[in-house]
């Protein structure tokens, strides 16, 4: 008998997703971003819905060289680079394409020797303030590429500090654009935010992450009026039924009182499985087919859910913390946080199960 808590992962609402990402970006070619295992979902659940993306970026080495094992003919991208002279050498003989974003990166590409063959992105400042060039060095780096033996090909790209909000990332686009005048090569900037609602900046290749899984990367659009559906189902069950009467409480610090005669039911989740322990009372949950709430404090392996709409759930009702029923993004707003994290950091203990069944 397991536990009776999963992440169902739906590879075809997955397509979907991406399928969506074609229809805003038409003229764009598309890196989907699979870092953190696909954001959560598994690497191979990942490559099995994206498999008509243009290529995949990542910035894990490891997975980068297991995908080249199994794609000899995949468009890969490792968004952080190379991180030391072997990584450097690595990529050029496995033809994973390399952002180039520092001195250090140009110093080992200039130390390579091998066939001409390496794709690289060029990486500009354009006010993240994190990784890439600013427009004094930018050139510079440009001409050194040029002269790198191993380098076949440049583009030229950045990554949007304040892709949510369209006047941010259009200062951040004339800046880009300034950086990159007269340059030859593909040009890349808009991650999914950018995608969704700034189409200037969807150039040659663009490159969504969350909103190929189904979470919103703006606030005030949800994933249904984007037209996209979740990808990832996190579901259990009951694993007992408490009855409480009038001043009863509930969990770890007595965090929630009954206010009259009330059923609580017990789920098989907690933070240690990547549930958010900042979900307060009122965050949304799905028990037996209806919308309830948590109450009380989420402990490490178990939370508390009312059950007053749903009468008649037994140990055992099936319950959903997030997925079709319950929006991510809901529980990551009650959270005080993005669906982003909600995704990457559901832990190694709950299981992912693949079902590319269509669910109601
Ligand atoms: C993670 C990442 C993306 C995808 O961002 P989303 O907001 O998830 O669409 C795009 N580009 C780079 C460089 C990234 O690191």
């Amino acid at each position: 008998m397991h536990r009776p808590l999963y992440a169902r992962i739906d590879p075809a609402a997955m397509a979907h997703n991406l399928g969506r990402v074609r229809e805003l970006a038409p003229s764009a070619r598309i890196w989907a971003v699979i870092k953190a295992n696909g954001y959560g979902h598994g690497l191979n659940n990942a490559l099995e819905g994206f498999a008509r993306a243009d290529g995949v970026a990542l910035l894990e080495f490891d997975n980068a060289i297991r995908i080249r094992e199994q794609f000899p003919e995949r468009a890969i991208l490792l968004l952080e680079g190379a991180f030391d002279e072997t990584s450097t050498r690595l990529a050029v003989e496995r033809e994973l394409q390399l952002v180039v974003h520092n001195e250090a990166q140009l110093d080992w590409l200039e130390h390579c020797s091998g066939p001409r063959r390496l794709r690289v992105w060029l990486k500009f400042n354009s006010g993240m303030n994190r990784l890439g060039f600013n427009q004094a060095g930018f050139r510079q780096a440009y001409e050194r590429l040029v002269a790198c033996p191993v380098v076949e090909r440049i583009g030229l790209m950045t990554h949007f500090a304040n892709a949510d909000q369209p006047d941010g990332t259009l200062t951040a686009v004339t800046r880009f654009e300034q950086a990159c005048s007269q340059l030859p090569g593909q040009r890349s900037l808009a991650n999914s935010a950018a995608c969704i609602q700034v189409p200037a900046t969807h150039a040659n290749w663009v490159r969504p992450g969350v909103m190929l899984y189904g979470a919103t990367p703006i606030a005030a659009q949800s994933c249904a009026s984007l037209g996209l559906k979740p990808a990832m189902h996190l579901e259990s069950a009951l694993l007992s039924i408490q009855t409480l009467l009038p001043g009863d409480m509930v969990g770890y610090g007595s965090a929630f009182s009954a206010g009259r005669p009330m059923r609580i039911g017990v789920v098989a989740c907690g933070y240690a499985d990547g549930y958010p322990r900042s979900a307060t009372t009122g965050t949304p949950v799905w028990v037996a087919g209806r919308r309830t709430r948590i109450v009380g404090r989420v402990s490490m392996d178990m939370l508390t859910v009312d059950l007053e709409p749903v009468p008649e759930a037994a140990v055992g009702a099936p319950v959903q913390l997030w997925g079709n029923h319950i929006p991510i993004d809901d529980v990551a707003a009650s959270a005080g946080t993005i669906g982003y994290e909600l995704m990457c950091r559901v832990s190694r203990r709950v299981p992912l199960v693949t079902s590319s069944a269509q669910l109601s």
